[in-house]
C-alpha cells in the first residue's frame, strides 16, 4: 500500500523528490502541500507531468473527507469527518477575536472513561495515522483561507498520550520550518493525565504547552471523576507536571470542569488551591456541558460566579472558559462523531 504523502516528514519527502527532479520541484510540491494546503497532484499546476506522475505512483494522497458541517450561533464550526476506512472523527475550529483555534482529535474514540466525557461513550475504535492528525489540519486551513488557523489543541476525540508515537510525529512535522511550520507556543496537547507521555515528550525535548484535565484534586473524588486516577494518582501526577516544567519551561494549563454538587463546594476548591500553588500554571474554569444521558446538569450563573468569586484562594491565574458551540454539541467533552 502507498504511504500518504503527509505521512513523510517534508525534509524526507524533499529528499526523495531531489533525487529524481531539480532540487526546486521538492519546495514546489511542499509549498503546495503546506502552504497552498494542496494533496491532489493533479492540481499542482506548475509541476511538469513527470513530477505528478511520479508523486501519484509513490505516494497516496487521501485525506479524511468532511462529511458533515456544524455552524453554530457563536461562529464554532464543527465538522464530522470521515476516515478512508469509514471511521468518523470530529475537529471544531473556534473563531474568537483575532484567534482562530482548531480542536483535533487523535484517536477514534478513547479508552480513557472520564464520566463527564461523551467521547468515552465510544470506547476506543482506533489510534489515528499521522496523516490523519495533520489531515485535520489542512483541511481546517483550507476551510479558513484567506484566514490562517492561529492556534491548535488536541482536546477533540481521544487521548493524544494513547496515540503517543502519532502526537509525537505529528507535533515534529508540524513545527517543522519545510512543513507547516507552527509555532510551539501555539500548540496544545490536552491529557487526563497519563504520566509516562508527559515524561516522554519532556525527555524528548518535544516542544509543546500542555494543559491537564483536572476537575478534582481530591484524589478518591478524581478517580470516581476519572478512572486514569487510579493508575497515576494525583501525586505522582503533581511530580510529573514539575518534571515537565523544569525539562520544557512550558507553562502548563490546569482544565477544571465545574460540576454542581460534585467538585464546587470549599473542600474542593481548597484542596484545588493546595495542588497547583506551587507550580507555574494558570487554572482554567470550565463549566460543564451535558450531553444526552448525562447525570449532571450544567451549573448555574449564579453558581459560577459563587465559584469564581471563593477561587481567590487560588494563588495562580485563574480564568473562565467561555463556553462556545454548544448548540451543535461541539463544546469541551461533547464529541461523539454523530449528530
Ligand atoms: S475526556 Fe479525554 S481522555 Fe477522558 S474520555 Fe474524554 S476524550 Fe478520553
Amino acid at each position: 500500500m502507498l504511504k500518504n504523502i503527509y505521512q513523510v516528514h517534508p525534509d524526507i519527502l524533499s529528499a526523495e523528490i531531489a533525487k529524481e527532479f531539480k532540487s526546486y520541484r521538492a519546495k514546489q510540491v511542499l509549498d503546495w502541500l503546506y502552504k497552498k494546503f494542496i494533496y491532489d497532484p493533479l492540481d499542482m499546476s506548475n509541476l511538469p507531468k513527470e513530477l505528478k506522475d511520479w508523486l501519484i505512483k509513490h505516494y497516496n494522497s487521501n485525506l479524511p473527507e468532511i462529511d458533515l458541517k456544524l455552524v453554530s450561533s457563536d461562529g464554532t464550526v464543527k465538522y464530522r469527518l470521515k476516515l478512508n476506512d469509514g471511521a468518523l472523527i470530529e475537529m471544531v475550529i473556534i473563531p474568537e477575536d483575532n484567534k482562530r483555534t482548531l480542536c483535533v482529535s487523535s484517536q477514534v474514540g478513547c479508552s480513557r472513561n472520564c464520566s463527564f466525557c461523551a467521547t468515552a461513550k465510544m470506547k476506543l475504535k482506533r489510534n489515528l495515522e499521522v496523516y490523519e492528525i495533520l489531515g485535520q489540519i489542512i483541511l481546517a486551513s483550507r476551510e479558513l483561507t484567506p484566514d490562517r488557523l492561529t492556534n491548535i489543541v488536541f482536546m477533540g476525540m481521544g487521548e493524544p498520550m494513547d496515540n503517543l508515537d502519532n502526537l509525537i510525529q505529528s507535533l515534529i512535522q508540524l513545527q517543522s520550518e519545510t512543513g507547516l511550520s507552527f509555532s510551539p507556543r501555539r500548540i496544545t496537547v490536552s491529557t487526563c493525565g497519563v504520566i509516562p507521555g508527559i515524561r516522554k515528550l519532556a525527555d524528548l525535548g518535544i516542544k509543546t504547552k500542555l494543559a491537564v484535565s483536572l476537575n478534582s484534586a481530591i484524589n478518591v473524588k478524581r478517580t470516581n471523576l476519572m478512572p486514569v486516577n487510579a493508575a497515576y494518582p494525583l501525586p505522582d501526577l503533581k511530580q510529573s507536571l514539575l518534571y515537565f516544567r523544569r525539562k520544557t519551561n512550558f507553562r502548563i494549563t490546569f482544565e477544571y470542569i465545574l460540576i454542581p454538587d460534585v467538585n464546587m463546594d470549599a473542600a474542593d476548591l481548597k484542596a484545588l488551591a493546595a495542588y497547583v500553588n506551587d507550580i507555574s500554571c494558570k487554572v482554567n474554569i470550565i463549566p460543564y456541558n451535558p450531553s444526552p444521558g448525562s447525570p449532571w446538569r450544567a451549573p448555574s450563573q449564579e453558581e459560577i460566579e459563587q465559584f469564581m468569586s471563593k477561587a481567590m484562594i487560588v494563588k495562580q491565574a485563574v480564568t473562565l472558559r467561555k463556553s462556545r458551540g454548544k448548540d451543535i454539541s461541539g463544546a469541551c467533552g461533547q464529541l461523539v462523531a454523530k449528530v
